[in-house]
């Protein structure tokens, strides 16, 4: 088996990459099981400063990383350059903070002295998406390694250049070797690693059935898991928001990485009284996204990641059209050998229709139109998705009281929806369980024990 790097701007085959067979996979676990030890036996400080090694070598080679994502999955090249930055930032960060996050927490009990002491749970398989190839990565690899975890990484099989290239980054840095290692496996060798005894624990960050097949796999073996799963992000629009402002930020929050973010504005929830100045000034603002070469800096709007997943789209769109939504702009795929789709707004989705309960990984904003705040409220919980959510109002009081009731995992109020290493990221309801980033995300995979000593 093989997996391909093809470049979705035009459609060609950059390299092939051969996956490995199952005997050499039981070579690189075992490889793992016997560097376990004297890693998590290695003082935290020392590990931190590996990782502000690691965030100097993205930083060094961010052009040729950011070329790498933008080639395997489309992303507008300044973006990918961010990313990389940003991935440097979570590495420092966690040197920073993580020694602070798993030190000794005294309790007064019965004992002479007792005390939780936060221990590494040991190897960790992450399954990882292609829609942000390095930071997905990151934001997990940082804290687990940090707290004397080794990390295990299966990535999606359209970016295996870029999962390559995050070994070399710890390679470089002065990791010990097998700390870190990027599997060159399919989905459907993800089991036998997650079963394996000298795995601990498994992340995945990606679709809802991908999460479904690896946390029955991980209770089957009784081991934790973490799920990142989709959303519809709910985007909701009072009578009182500054149009302006909403307007610049849906566009941004809908079209950034051609919509194929989990914390994309996916639904834009806007009441009656506003709703037609919404729907036209968001068609204008939308209507000036440059589609084009990816790597050219005059781009405004990237191709999506394949070809397939602009197909099945498609289909949705094609769907809730049919059944009465109204296309505003865009709708069609490009005629283009490139994978891309028009920059998109459905109007009048309504129940029933596959866009209103479905989650559209692409550049298809839809708009439900919604009576007044109550109903607003009402439609974006009825979801059965809960990432992240946002509300536009000039009111900030108003807009915190709507954000504590939103049922998800980050509510925002006149911002978009982002991750940030000092807040936690997570979903509930179908989009998942656990969290990354913050203390919360370092302490998924340690065990917090408990020491009491007379
Ligand atoms: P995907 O198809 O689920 O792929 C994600 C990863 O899971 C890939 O490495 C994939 O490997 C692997 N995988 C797929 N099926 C599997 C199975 N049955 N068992 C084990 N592993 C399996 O998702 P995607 O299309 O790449 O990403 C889009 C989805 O991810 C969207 O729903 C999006 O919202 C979600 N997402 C969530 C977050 C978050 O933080 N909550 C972030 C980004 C994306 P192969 O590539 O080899 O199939």
């Amino acid at each position: 088996m093989s997996m391909r790097s093809i470049n979705p701007a035009n459609g060609e085959t950059v390299q092939e990459y051969d996956t490995w067979d199952n005997v050499y996979l039981h070579q690189v676990l075992e490889a793992c099981h016997e560097a376990r030890p004297a890693w998590a036996a290695k003082p935290i400080d020392e590990r931190c400063d590996l990782m502000r090694k690691a965030a100097s070598v993205l930083r060094q080679r961010k052009q040729a990383l950011a070329k790498s994502i933008t080639v395997e999955m489309g992303k507008l090249y300044k973006d990918a350059l961010a990313e990389i930055e940003k991935c440097a930032g979570v590495c420092e960060y966690y040197a920073d903070m993580g020694p602070k996050f798993l030190a000794d927490e005294m309790i007064e009990s019965d004992a002479g002295r007792s005390l939780v002491a936060y221990q590494p749970m040991g190897t960790v398989l992450a399954v990882m998406p292609w829609n942000y190839p390095f930071w997905q990565v990151f934001r997990f690899a940082a804290p687990a390694l940090v707290a004397g975890n080794l990390g295990l990484l299966k990535h999606a099989s359209n970016v295996p250049a870029c999962a390559l290239a995050i070994e070399d980054v710890f390679r470089e840095a002065g990791f010990p070797d097998n700390v870190f290692r990027t599997l060159m496996i399919p989905a459907s060798m993800v089991a036998t690693v997650i079963e394996d005894p000298r795995v601990h624990a498994v992340t995945l960050t990606g679709s809802e059935p991908a999460g479904i097949s690896v946390a029955s796999t991980a209770g089957k073996s009784l081991k934790k898991s973490v799920l990142e799963l989709g959303g519809s992000d709910a985007f909701i629009v009072l009578e009182d928001a500054d149009l302006e402002l909403t307007v610049s930020q849906a566009v941004a929050s809908r079209y950034l990485n051609s919509g194929q973010s989990c914390i994309a504005a996916k639904r834009f929830i806007v009441v009656d009284e506003v709703a037609d100045t919404f729907v036209e000034s968001f068609r204008q603002a939308v209507s000036k996204l440059v589609p084009g070469d990816p790597m050219d800096e005059n781009t405004t709007f990237a191709p999506m990641a394949r070809h397939d997943l602009r197909d099945e789209l498609h289909q949705q769109v094609i769907d809730t059209i049919t059944a009465g939504a109204t296309a505003v702009i865009g709708c069609v795929p490009e005629d283009h050998p490139g994978a891309f789709y028009q920059a998109s707004i459905l109007d009048h989705v309504k129940p029933g229709m596959r866009a209103y309960g479905e989650e559209l990984f692409g550049p298809v904003a839809i708009v439900i139109r919604a009576r007044d705040e109550a109903d607003a409220l009402a439609i974006a919980n009825g979801s059965r998705y809960g990432l992240g959510g946002s509300v536009w109002t000039r009111d900030s009081e108003r807009g915190e009281r709507l954000a504590r009731q939103l049922e998800c995992g980050c509510a925002f109020v006149n911002g978009m929806v982002k991750s940030d290493p000092r807040l936690p990221f997570g979903g509930v309801k179908a989009s998942g369980y656990g969290r990354e980033l913050s203390s919360h995300g370092i302490r998924e995979f340690v065990n917090a024990k408990t020491v009491w000593v007379r």
